[in-house]
């Protein structure tokens, strides 16, 4: 019976090295490869996904933030990081990092353009982001003519790609809007051709975009989630390796007789003698409230085991009535057996929130 000592994430890399294999196989050579590594390479470790990455050959990584390009480059990242959603403050340090900031807005593109004056940058990498129905961030096709003659009238930033992202590439409901995002940005495209010297990059898809409309593939795809094994399809998934293993310890037993309540406010109440096992993992760590219900399983020696009970802040309780099992036994939360997004789905979220909320206190070992 395998033993566990404490909470760990385990990061597999050689399953990140067949799903970037997978995702590349479904793209042209010549394309080029963003991996999304922002908010910790999912919840796993920015610096140790990015670095095998970029030893395979990927050629742009991609955060939200600048302190998440700053610690890709501390850690020794050396490929171009593009920086999905830059704020005005950290213009500067984005630039002293070999950052490529997003631009979204007429205001941002001023301000950005102002910063790399005063570095006394020349072409200056930057990327023009593009709202096609996300309506979320980016400039209006309408705004082209502006951005075109804010970019002639000065020499410190260079556009070098156009992006857009895609609201719903995983649904079969919603090909009409997808391929009327991929119009509108195919529209935007061949104007900025028309009105920008220089020939830029463009970006569109994402991991299920690159899976369900290849054709728009385009000169880059960025990819995030694919990469960590999960492919938001189920056809995708059993093709894809999870990279991430969330394991535990049993840390101790009770035996509970009939009628007795398990935890916080007393939401488990036992209709029958229960063996619970009690797991060193809680809402700190990543796993909500909304995972207490009884109807979220763990796995143990293979066996399914349903947390019960509100979860604590750094436990959770789980019924093991009818499995063999003791304390110090080792506990598999989701990976490689007990599928993220089937332990998601369970709460009604989405494997992307699972994941990204794992608490920095989880140790993360690199496989
Ligand atoms: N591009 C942008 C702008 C994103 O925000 C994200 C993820 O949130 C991605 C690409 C990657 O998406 P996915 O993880 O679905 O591949």
């Amino acid at each position: 019976m395998a033993k566990a000592e404490e909470t760990v994430l385990e990061i597999d890399l050689k399953a990140l090295g067949h799903n970037y294999t997978f995702l590349r196989s479904k793209i042209k050579p010549e394309t080029k490869f963003m991996a999304v590594v922002k908010a910790y390479a999912y919840g796993s470790d920015s610096v140790a996904i990015a670095t095998y990455l970029q030893n395979l050959g990927v050629d742009y990584f991609a955060v939200a933030y600048v302190n998440e390009g700053i610690t890709l480059r501390e850690g020794g990242i050396t490929a171009p990081i593009l920086v999905l959603h830059p704020q005005k403050t950290h213009f500067k340090t984005l630039i002293e990092n070999n950052l490529e900031p997003s631009i979204y807005s007429k205001a941002i593109l001023s301000d950005f353009i102002a910063t790399a004056e005063e570095t006394g940058k020349t072409d200056y990498p930057i990327h023009l982001k593009f709202n096609t129905g996300l309506n979320r961030l980016g400039f209006s096709t309408e705004d082209l003519p502006e951005i075109s003659t804010l970019i002639e009238q000065q020499k410190a930033v260079q556009v070098i790609a156009l992006l857009s992202h895609l609201a719903a590439t995983e649904d079969a409901n919603e090909t009409d809007f997808t391929n009327l995002q991929l119009e509108r940005f195919d529209a935007i495209c061949q104007q900025a051709d028309a009105l920008f010297k220089t020939k830029t990059l463009k970006h569109v898809l994402n991991t299920s975009g690159i899976i369900n409309y290849g054709d728009a593939q385009y000169d880059m795809v960025r990819s995030g989630i694919g990469l960590y094994g999960y492919g938001n399809e189920p056809h995708v998934d059993a093709a894809l390796k999870p990279v991430m293993t969330l394991k535990t310890i049993i840390s101790q037993k009770h035996t509970i007789p009939k009628g007795e309540s398990v935890g916080y406010n007393r939401k488990y109440k036992s209709d029958h003698k229960t063996i619970t096992a009690t797991l060193p993992l809680g809402h700190a760590d990543g796993i909500g409230r909304e995972y207490g219900h009884g109807k979220t399983y763990v796995s143990i020696h293979g066996k399914l085991a349903p947390i019960i009970g509100n979860v604590c802040m750094d436990m959770i309780m789980v019924d093991v009535t009818n499995i063999e099992c003791e304390e110090g036994d080792e506990v598999e939360i989701f990976g490689k057996n007990l599928s993220a997004n089937e332990f998601a789905e369970t709460a009604q979220t989405i494997t992307y929130e699972i994941l990204t909320g794992l608490s920095q206190r989880i140790k993360r070992i690199i496989k």
